[in-house]
């Protein structure tokens, strides 16, 4: 068995922690000084950790525990799979059957001519395989200096050179010599931050033509493809105006380019349907997927691809892949996991029960001193905090000074919501109930009260 377990202290695991390991988007020296919290189990929407706090969890792990935790039927099938085939590769002419059946199965579930999938382990390294794929299906169709893609700033596509670069993360550009060449950045859809005196629909008019507007600028035989996520997720739960995706959707298709959906975290029943696509009423030629494809129970990703891209790329040899690409044990795990989605009803759920309770309750914050905003797409949400609800006015202090705050007061009551900048975000595991959404709410208002309480007492406000 494991040499480390969970019933050691506390203390003696973050101190083991701190020394060895490195986290993630985060920095580790002050993080050793304070201690990681440890979770140790979790059940339907309930973490807890090792000193025995149950936390619900509103971001469903990193937006991908969609079924929720501990579902039994996931882990039997991951054990089977292991037994029978633990691993074989797809390179070289050779398949195997939990490949054949969940590339079957998403090209079923996916809208559309989008019909062909190419796996890989994670959202980075399909979007990487995005890159690739865009540019070479132009060379092959004789336009080979139609390698642009243009993307938006504060997007969020994972966390590899490629896939970093293709995302408009400042932060992230500022380290490791990013972004790589030919990636192109337009302002993003925040009408809260961004919008000034114009109405949400003619600022979201405006965003979409920004992307016009490049493609005349840079040359529309130079641009490959727009890429997007229908809901901003990681850049804090941006929605963008109605007016904004039909006229994004116009220009790509009047110059013809590629409309590649990053669907990592929309996907998959997080928006009420099984796409985000589907709700917001874009036509893609690639979807981009990982997260609730397997609901984080393994690690898979991949990218959808309509007949038409699919069919220029496979007239020759693509040069890419990846040693996971359709790992058996994570292929039968997300067929699995589709399995429950569906026979559960899990996304009907979504669509006419939780999204629209918790759609209600979630609005109804901006009651609070505190919240300006409140928006919200099937069971992904944010709100924005702000001083001044009518100048919709930033804080005084550094951007993300008060949504840290507020963070912090919801892990102290239990709940994980997650702080963008100075927006607080949730994409709750969709099978949540409405008592516990209720709870969910209960614990959010304390903890904004907290937080207001405390911004009093420093002079934030
Ligand atoms: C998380 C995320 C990714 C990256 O996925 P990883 O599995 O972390 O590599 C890409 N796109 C979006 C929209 C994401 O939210």
């Amino acid at each position: 068995m494991s040499m480390i377990s969970n019933h050691l202290p506390t203390a003696e695991l973050q101190a083991l922690d701190a020394a060895h390991h490195m986290h993630p988007f985060t920095c580790n020296s002050e993080l050793s000084q304070k201690g990681a919290r440890v979770i140790t189990r979790a059940k339907g929407v309930t973490l807890t950790d090792s000193d025995g706090h149950e936390i619900l969890d509103a971001m469903a792990g990193l937006w991908c525990v969609n079924v929720g935790y501990g579902r039994d039927e996931l882990a039997d099938v991951a054990a089977r799979q292991m037994r029978e085939l633990p691993y074989y590769n797809t390179f070289f002419q050779t398949t195997h059957v939990p490949a054949i059946a969940l590339a079957q199965k998403i090209a079923e579930l996916a809208p559309g001519d989008l019909n062909n999938v190419f796996f890989a382990g994670s959202g980075s390294e399909a979007n990487d395989t995005n890159i690739r794929m865009v540019r070479h299906y132009w060379a092959m169709k004789n336009k080979p200096s139609k390698s642009i893609i243009i993307s938006r700033h504060n997007a969020y596509h994972g966390s590899s050179v490629g896939s970093g670069s293709l995302g408009g993360m400042s932060g992230m550009h500022a380290q490791g010599g990013m972004p790589i060449p030919d990636i192109h950045h337009i302002n993003q859809p925040d009408w809260w931050a961004d919008g000034g005196e114009l109405s949400p629909k003619e600022f979201g008019l405006q965003r979409a033509q920004e992307l016009e507007k490049a493609i005349l600028d840079l040359g529309e035989d130079r641009v490959a493809a727009f890429i997007a996520e229908p809901v901003q997720g990681a850049g804090g739960v941006i929605v963008a105006p109605d007016s904004y995706w039909p006229e994004i959707q116009r220009i790509c298709d009047k110059y013809e380019i590629l409309l590649i959906a990053d669907e990592v975290i929309c996907g998959f029943g997080r928006t009420g349907q099984w796409f985000g696509s589907e709700t917001l009423g874009i036509r893609p030629d690639i979807m981009t997927i990982a997260k609730g494809l397997s609901s984080g129970y393994a690690p898979i990703g991949g990218s959808i691809v309509s007949d038409e891209v699919a069919s220029i790329i496979s007239k020759g040899e693509f040069n890419h892949g990846y040693t996971y690409s359709g790992h058996p044990v994570a292929a039968a795990v997300a067929l699995e996991n589709l399995r429950i989605l569906e026979d559960e009803n899990i996304i009907t759920h979504v669509k006419d029960v939780v999204a629209p309770y918790l759609a209600e309750k979630w609005q109804a914050l901006v009651g609070h001193p505190l919240v300006g905003e409140a928006k919200i797409v099937g069971l992904m949400g944010s709100i924005a905090l702000t001083p001044n609800k009518e100048t919709r006015a930033p804080f005084e202090a550094e951007v993300g000074t008060v949504g840290y705050i507020c963070r912090e007061r919801c892990f102290a009551n239990n709940l994980v919501m997650r702080h963008v900048g100075d927006r607080m975000i949730i994409a709750p595991p969709l099978v949540i109930s409405t008592d516990e959404i209720d709870t969910l709410i209960a614990r959010a208002r304390t903890s904004l009260d907290e937080c207001h309480e405390i911004l009093k007492e420093k002079g934030l406000i």
